[in-house]
């Protein structure tokens, strides 16, 4: 059975985020474990924490994902936001410790101006400090579109840091099928060879997860405006060639496509219907 799920909206607790995950057919999810545009870190539930972690187990989920904030800017100009990026991911994954063995992914973020290498330094000098041996969840840099000064628009970025960084074992890539094309890798033609260049580059072996959504604008266009799956650039077909690919068709598929809970399970059934999976209900 494939890992499909979406970003759930917070369901008032992880425990019932895992019930919601359930409902509409999900069997890995993504979420934010603090406020997405605030800084404040939410008290952590080590009870609530530990019945998610037991339904997770009993209910044969796959890995899921904690979604850094959006805010988060590990290589801003301004050393207080990237203080502050800093203290998000070490608290983010102090509160993932309850979930050990999943992931936690981020937006290598914006070097406004300072430069790639720049930038890239100040990530991988960040993971360095705050993804120790005592860290049991793999980080993920997001594969981005490209916008602005965007960190992680080529895949040479993502090997940039993560050469740079010593602590390179504990981290991993998820790909976003909507950022990859408006960066201009045509994954509806050639998914093949984006994913060959993407093993050349960085390694298919450290892509550990898909977030899966079609795109308003056409490859290249660096944008970053998800689409619902079907109704976009890339097609629900498209979209179908990456879940079922041989070299990713294992790994957790999250939708990120802009529509609620409800709207996610529609098209997850839509999905496992086309793979010929049925819905998890029916099992
Ligand atoms: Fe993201
Ligand atoms: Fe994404
Ligand atoms: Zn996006």
């Amino acid at each position: 059975m494939t890992y499909l799920g979406a970003h759930l909206s917070s369901a008032g607790g992880f425990y019932k985020m895992g019930k919601a995950a359930l409902k509409i057919g999900a069997n890995t999810f993504q979420c934010f474990v603090r406020n997405p545009r605030g800084a404040r870190a939410k008290a952590i539930d080590p009870a609530d924490l530990g019945k998610l972690r037991a339904l997770l187990a009993e209910e044969g989920f796959g890995p899921i994902v904690a979604h850094a904030p959006y805010i988060m800017n590990p290589c801003s100009k301004d050393e207080g936001i990237r203080e502050l990026a800093e203290r998000m991911m070490r608290e983010d994954l102090a509160l993932m410790e309850h979930l050990p063995g999943n992931y936690y992914n981020f937006h290598p973020g914006s070097h406004v101006g300072q430069g790639l290498e720049t930038g890239c330094r100040l990530i991988a000098g960040m993971l360095d400090r705050v993804v120790g041996p005592e860290v049991h969840t793999t980080v993920l840099l997001e594969t981005m579109a490209g916008k602005g000064s965007e960190v992680g628009g080529r895949f040479e970025d993502l090997r940039l840091i993560l050469d740079l960084a010593d602590c390179r074992e504990r981290l991993g890539v998820c790909l976003d099928t909507c950022h990859v094309s408006d960066a201009g890798y045509d994954i509806v033609h050639d998914l093949d060879g984006v994913l060959e260049e993407f093993d050349r580059v960085v390694g298919l072996e450290r892509l550990l997860a898909v977030h899966i959504n079609d795109s308003l604008n056409p490859p290249g266009a660096r944008k970053d405006r998800h689409a619902l799956i079907g109704e976009g650039t890339l097609g629900t077909e498209a979209i179908l060639r990456v879940i079922t690919h041989p070299a990713l068709k294992d790994l957790p598929f999250i939708l990120e496509t802009p529509t609620d809970d409800a709207g996610h399970g529609k098209e997850i059934a839509m999905l496992r219907e086309r793979l010929g999976e049925g819905t998890l209900q029916e099992r």
